[in-house]
């Protein structure tokens, strides 16, 4: 099974990809995470993305098509759960291609869906960890402080969950979301959720989502 999460910046689709995998056997790929990791790195392609990530601002549609065809090839064979793309209707065309050529499908879209306000106050609170990625935040802090529970790596805050980043990130979202959201709604194959709830609440949502 092929699932997409879709939502704005913040309302939770790191976490519920990493319980996906972490319980229910998906692979996630979250273009976000390979992208910070590019960065790290130092590499060509995180060298053109880094500033543009911390400005808030998307990097090109073919650069993360690119990222995204090489990472879905390498987990072939398995449940994967993108977080983070499609992002607007360009990439939704570029990954209908990319499937196609690899002979794969999406079976359904998630929107996990939060109010500003939330969005706001939890990214205020992220905290992710450099090594592992792991997502810390208000509902589930780490046991020591800033420090990842599983792999002992210091947490950092990521450079755009700053509040002027956060709104124009938001901004952003709202501007190529309809559009995306009315696509995968018109297929039959748009489910959502409540993103405003408890992490435990809307884990059970996401695995009822899952088994129908
Ligand atoms: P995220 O972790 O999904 O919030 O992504 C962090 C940043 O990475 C975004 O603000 C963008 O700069 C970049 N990024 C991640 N996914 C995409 C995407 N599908 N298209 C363009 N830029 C992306």
């Amino acid at each position: 099974m092929n699932i997409i999460l879709l939502g704005p910046p913040g309302t939770g689709k790191g976490t519920i990809a990493q319980f996906l995998q972490k319980e229910h056997g998906f692979q996630q790929l979250s273009t976000g995470d390979l992208l910070r990791k590019e960065a790290a790195s130092g590499s060509e392609l995180g060298k053109k993305a880094e500033p543009i990530m911390k400005s808030g601002a998307l990097v090109s549609n073919a650069l993360v098509a690119e990222i995204v065809a090489s990472n879905i090839a390498r987990l072939k064979g398995q449940n994967i759960v993108l977080d983070g793309f499609p992002r607007n209707m360009e990439q939704a065309q570029l990954l209908e291609r990319i499937l196609k050529e690899q002979k794969l499908s999406i079976d359904f879209a998630i929107n996990v869906d939060s109010s500003r306000e939330t969005i706001v106050r939890r990214l205020s609170a992220r905290r992710q960890c450099q090594k592992c990625n792991k997502i810390y935040g208000e509902n589930i802090p780490p046991k020591k402080a800033n420090t990842c529970d599983v792999c002992n790596s210091p947490l950092m805050q990521r450079a755009d969950d700053q509040p002027e980043v956060i709104a124009k990130r938001f901004n952003i979202y709202l501007e190529s979301a309809e559009p995306l959201l009315a696509h995968y709604r018109k297929l039959g194959m748009l489910k959502s959720v409540d993103g405003n709830l408890s992490t435990e609440q809307v884990f059970k949502q996401v695995a009822k989502a899952i088994a129908k």
